[in-house]
């Protein structure tokens, strides 16, 4: 049959520059990529590949660990070796460190001019080292460690200020022809945050790396992030996202796939159109919609499922989607490509849903 036009989205990709973080390409010919940071001590190397490897199979496309300590820096070798996914070092405070990182093949380093002293001076060893083994710098400004002189100069942390940081330590490693930059300028307010990718993105033609920063607990995280990501993303800017979260990383990869996938901006896969439910519906809606995708959550195919209430727009979801169930009186007409192939009692709804949905993925239709 006729391939399926693409899907629309919102904007048009900012043009960059271009660079790998490891295999995964980074900049406006790429797809936009998910990353998630360790939460584990990275010196043990087990358990930080271990958190490596459940962020990966979250669909993590780069990881960055933390490295505070000699020990770190002396644990970067056999993790970059062994990790399944591209891994960024994040440095502060000690330069050293960034020349260890590079050394132990560490596909990107991630480096914060506030915190590191004396940074401007190495920047032509570090740019050597780099450039000697191919590896690209992400310039992270972070409003909570802005560079003393320029939180002089501006006050605070103002859009204005994130981004004079960030372009000065960019012109600095240009100075020494060193342009595998990826930069962000991080704020835990979303609309500073947002100012300031957009005057970042205007200035430069770097990749950027989106976050907000400290954005909060799962819940307040998550809506900060998609605004912030939302307004950013409308107008073509960000190549790689972070959303941090006070969860587990791999809540951030879930929530970071999740604004790609609504914003058409990488290929939805299980996709749940659930009605909110009302004083018309004649079946318990919550309940069978979290059946359903507690059931069907990590499925590798593209599919659509609808769960709708009543038959208002039942039927009418029902038929757009893969698979659905318009319930009335107690019961579900089943849809299977826009057909009904039965009616089930509430009890049985959820359980036929799921068998549909198994059997769909494995008629290869998907593939
Ligand atoms: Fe209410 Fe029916 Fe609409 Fe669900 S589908 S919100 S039950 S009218």
């Amino acid at each position: 049959g006729m391939p399926a036009p693409p899907a629309p989205t919102l904007g048009t990709r900012r043009r960059t520059r271009q660079l790998h973080v490891g295999p995964v390409g980074v900049g406006s010919d790429f797809p936009i990529a998910v990353q998630s940071m360790t939460t584990t001590v990275t010196a043990d190397v087990n358990a930080t590949l271990q958190q490596i490897a459940e962020l990966s199979t979250a669909g993590c496309d780069i990881v960055r660990v933390a490295c505070p300590s000699q020990d770190d820096a002396d644990a970067l070798a056999a993790i970059a070796a062994k990790s399944p996914i591209p891994v960024i070092a994040d440095i502060h405070f000690q330069p050293r460190y960034v020349f260890a990182a590079i050394e132990a093949g560490c596909a990107a380093i991630r480096v914060n001019p506030g915190n590191i002293k004396k940074f401007d001076d190495q920047v032509k060893d570090i740019a050597r080292a780099a450039k000697d083994r191919g590896t690209p710098i992400r310039i992270g400004v972070n409003a909570g460690s802005l560079d003393a002189r320029l939180l002089a100069k501006h006050g605070r942390a103002t859009p204005e200020a994130l981004v004079e940081s960030a372009l000065w330590e960019a012109s600095l490693f240009a100075e020494h022809d060193f342009h595998d930059l990826k930069i962000s300028v991080k704020h835990n307010d979303p609309v500073i945050m947002v100012r300031a990718y957009e005057l970042l993105a205007e200035a430069c033609d770097y990749p950027l790396h989106l976050g907000v920063t400290e954005a909060g607990p799962a819940f307040q995280g998550t809506v900060k992030s998609a605004v912030a990501f939302g307004a950013l993303l409308r107008q073509g800017i960000g190549d790689t996202i972070r959303v941090s979260l006070s969860a587990p990383p791999v809540e951030e990869i879930k929530v970071g796939t999740q604004i790609l996938q609504a914003l058409n901006l990488r290929p939805r896969k299980l996709d749940i159109v659930s009605c909110p439910s009302c004083g018309r519906a004649q079946v318990d809606v919550y309940k069978l919609a979290a059946e359903v995708t507690a059931a069907l959550e990590g499925m590798d195919i593209p599919l659509r499922v609808a769960v709708m209430g009543c038959v208002v727009n039942g039927p009418g979801e029902a038929r757009e989607a893969d698979l659905g169930v318009a319930s009335g009186n107690g019961k579900g007409q089943i849809f299977v490509r826009g057909e009904v192939i039965r009616t089930v009692p509430e009890s049985r709804i959820a359980e036929t849903l799921i068998e549909e949905a198994l059997r769909l993925a494995e008629s290869g239709e998907f593939a």
